[in-house]
């Protein structure tokens, strides 16, 4: 199939409204149902993985619902290809979502999923139940078409498909994905094996300097979590020490928290490479100036070039980053402290390795350390995946759809469920939620925010999009 051919002309402007309909009210009913995790109590988790379910069933599939453990809940169905085609493709999301308290200011209730000026509001609009909902709407028309066909999509392969198509969508991401993605790669790893996944965090439109881009997820930094206990000594807070926990810890933070010296690997050095190329000299040779060697020079170009969420996002993305996140001393106001105890988080580039992490902490607290025990909580590696046949499918399919926007790799700063298929399962996948924002629309700054929205017009021209991908790949 010729890269930038759009299977979904094969439906009529009519039918796509028709779906986009059905997509948004599906994406309101997952933002009813409050999947907030950590869940308090668990449950809303499993109410939407069967949500999910009896509308896949609807459409005569045969999905399984997973709860490893009870009120946690992940849902998966295959739709068969003839297997002529080659490993499935995977189309992931997480059904999770952070807190919300409506007391924060929101103009709408967080799970009220109101529509209004144009956008879906609620917790998960953007994270992640906008992509559950693009990707179920895929799968829903593809059955329906099966159907159309004369052909049962629980048992027969769906006309059109020699790959199948896998849709997992789990718990538990916000958290780790204990009780979700780790479990189903453990437990039920063929409802994540795939030649290839599509996940968050990428295809998602930007505008910068007057050019559309399109940064599609290559990457992931990974991270290391220390905790660090300071070793002091206690006493009366009537007579000061200068080996006060507290102090000292005091003194490690800020240390620790100086940002480190600039790196460039090869996911953000393609990413300022492919948005330098769109753009006249002037920007272009300030985004050019971003990765260059000189420190200062980056640091103003940055200023000049981003606004304050993006400048930390690209801050992050050039450079391993520590961010000492929690602090615990002290008992009581009169005594000193003998023990403080520190949880750094530590995200590191692609090269990085929890060696050097721990080398570059050690590094950082300097005489301190000799006071202090560090331990490694937690750590992943971080992701990198090729830039193969689904890669280039994915950024023509883009140029097919907006031939002015520019289609570019990245890395993000954080993690998904990409740690595990990817690393784990080996599943080279991509934050690629294709939609395409009004102009001005920020997008980063809505996650886990107050007022998370997502435009109905940003849906609807996503989803012949990703119909596309499908249909192109599986094809
Ligand atoms: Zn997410």
């Amino acid at each position: 199939m010729p890269a930038a051919a759009r299977p979904s002309a094969a439906l009529d402007t009519a039918a796509w409204d028709a779906a986009h309909a059905e997509l948004v009210e599906l994406l309101r009913d997952l933002i009813r149902i409050p999947t907030v995790n950590p869940p308090d109590p668990a449950g809303p988790e499993l109410d939407a993985a069967r949500y999910l379910a009896s509308v896949l069933e609807g459409e005569g599939l045969a999905p399984e619902v997973f709860e490893p453990v009870a009120g946690r809940g992940s849902v998966s169905v295959t739709l068969r290809g003839d297997g002529t085609g080659g490993e499935p493709l995977l189309l992931l999301s997480h059904l999770d979502v952070v807190p919300a308290n409506a007391a924060d200011g929101w103009t709408h209730g967080p799970f009220d999923a109101d529509v209004a000026d144009g956008y879906v509001w609620g917790r998960g609009a953007v994270d992640m139940k906008n992509m559950v909902a693009l990707e179920t709407t895929v799968v829903r028309v593809l059955a329906r078409r099966a159907r159309q066909a004369g052909v049962d999509p629980r048992r027969d392969p769906i006309p059109g498909l020699r790959r199948d198509v896998v849709f997992t969508c789990t718990a538990d991401e916000e958290a780790g994905g204990i009780h979700g993605v780790a479990w189903l790669a453990a437990h039920r790893p063929e409802t994540l094996r795939a030649a290839g996944a599509l996940n968050e965090a990428g295809g998602v439109s930007v505008e910068f300097a007057g050019r559309r881009f399109y940064p599609i997820g290559v990457a992931e930094k990974g991270f290391e979590v220390f905790r660090i206990t300071v070793h002091g000594t206690w006493g009366h807070g009537s007579m000061p020490r200068d080996d006060n926990a507290l102090v000292l810890a005091a003194e490690a933070v800020r240390r620790l928290a100086s940002p480190g010296e600039p790196r460039v690997t090869s996911p953000i050095g393609e990413f300022l490479d492919g948005v330098a190329a769109a753009l006249p000299a002037e920007p272009a040779a300030l985004v050019r100036a971003i990765g260059g060697d000189d420190v200062r020079r980056s640091e103003a170009a940055i200023r000049a070039l981003c606004d304050p969420v993006s400048a930390r996002a690209i801050r992050a993305l050039i450079r391993d980053s520590i961010s000492p996140d929690v602090l615990h001393a002290g008992v009581k106001y009169n005594v000193i402290p003998g023990q403080a105890v520190l949880d750094v988080d530590y995200r590191t580039l692609p090269g990085t390795t929890p060696e050097d992490a721990l080398e570059e902490v050690l590094a950082r607290l300097g005489d301190l350390a000799a006071r202090c025990t560090i331990e490694h909580v937690i750590g992943r590696s971080p992701v990198e995946n090729e830039r193969g046949e689904l890669y280039r499918l994915l950024a023509d399919t883009i140029r097919a759809h907006d031939p002015d926007g520019v289609p570019v790799p990245v890395m993000v700063p954080f993690a998904t469920d990409a740690k595990t298929t990817a690393l784990e399962l080996g599943v080279p996948t991509y934050g690629f939620t294709p939609m395409r924002l009004a102009p001005g629309e920020p997008f980063l700054a809505r996650f886990h925010g107050v007022d998370e929205r997502i435009g109905l017009d940003a849906l609807r021209w996503g989803l012949p999009v990703l119909y596309d991908v499908v249909a192109a790949y599986c094809g």
